[in-house]
């Protein structure tokens, strides 16, 4: 591999006032194109957060020029290395919030005006092991499954907007404790450790710089995490823990230890399962029954697969189910 073949993914945020956010975008994927990066960036009043990937002279020259501006003249990047780009295009988009919460305007939450104490990956890892402390996941669902924190609280959601709800719905367990969040890159904490402690849950801190800068710490070496970390571009996931891979994943049909995802093939749900490749030829790729036999399965169509053999599979799927159950 030669050293312009060597590309980079950055992962980055900044909460700081955007005046005109919408001109800003149109300027900051004007720039991106340019310099030939690919990704996705999110614009808005309140800030920028993006991910991108490129060769490592256009990241640095990104990075370089992005630090000249004094806006983001102290923005973090977190580097990861890879073989090629980590997205299909380039997108920069206006929004309304550049994590969203959607809370109402009354409760907007600023991380500039209130968020909680910071705590360093070394911080952070002896705190987790204090008692009378909580370790709360500040993700979805779908992410905390292929790896958390040991012993975190996995709150039900598939999308960050819904977390308010389940706190209110879940507080009995951060009563009274010490309650330390973390996120893959410390932006959604930012934002809703400061609802949290609006919510009157005082003592809280949160993981500087997420989970990504917790695994390249040279001290803590992302001990005490178990399974891989999710992400969301077309690397889906990154290791964390540098000494010890504990498999959490669990695959959708079986149970089995599997870190594997892939979205199910019926596009109309289109959710993401952890499956093994056996098991996603076994089941056409579709989460459920109804999923395998859509006339749009994607899986199907992909290995012209006859109605003979769609019927043979789910034969083979129902006698199992069978066997199961007389067991
Ligand atoms: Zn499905």
């Amino acid at each position: 591999m030669t050293a312009d073949q060597t590309y980079q993914v950055l992962l980055y945020y900044k909460f700081t006032p955007i005046d005109d956010p919408v001109t800003f975008s149109e300027e900051h994927l004007a720039f991106c194109q340019e310099l030939g990066l690919k990704g996705r960036i999110l614009v808005a009043d309140e800030g920028l957060n993006g991910t991108v990937s490129g060769t490592v002279e256009q990241t640095e020259q990104y990075m370089e020029a992005m630090h000249q501006d004094p806006r983001f003249a102290d923005m973090t990047f977190k580097i990861d290395a890879h073989d090629g780009h980590a997205f299909k295009k380039m997108h920069v988009r206006h929004r309304q919030e550049i994590v969203s919460m959607k809370m109402n305007e009354d409760e907007d939450i600023s991380p500039l005006e209130e968020t909680a104490e910071f705590l360093s990956p070394k911080e952070f890892y002896d705190a987790m092991q204090e008692e009378e402390t909580v370790i709360l996941d500040a993700r979805n669902d779908y992410e905390y499954d292929l790896g958390h924190f040991r012993g975190a609280i996995r709150p039900d959601i598939n999308a960050f907007r819904e977390l308010p709800d389940w706190i209110r719905n879940n507080k009995e367990q951060l009563k009274d404790k010490k309650v330390l969040t973390y996120c893959t890159g410390g932006i959604r904490c930012e934002k809703f450790t400061g609802w949290l402690m609006e919510e009157g849950i005082q003592n809280v801190g949160q993981l500087d710089g997420g989970i990504v800068s917790y695994g390249k710490d040279p001290e803590v070496q992302g001990d005490l995490w178990d399974g891989r970390c999710y992400v969301f571009d077309e690397r889906i996931s990154v290791p964390i823990n540098q000494n010890e891979h504990v498999v959490v994943g669990r695959d959708h049909f079986d149970g089995q230890p599997c870190e594997r995802y892939v979205n199910c093939a019926n596009p109309p749900c289109n959710k993401q399962i952890i499956c093994s490749e056996e098991n996603e030829h076994k089941y056409m790729r579709g989460c459920t029954h109804e999923c395998r036999i859509s006339q749009e399965n994607l899986y199907v169509r992909e290995h012209h697969l006859s109605q003979d053999e769609i019927s043979r599979r789910l034969a083979v799927i129902e006698e199992e189910k069978q066997t199961k159950q007389e067991a």
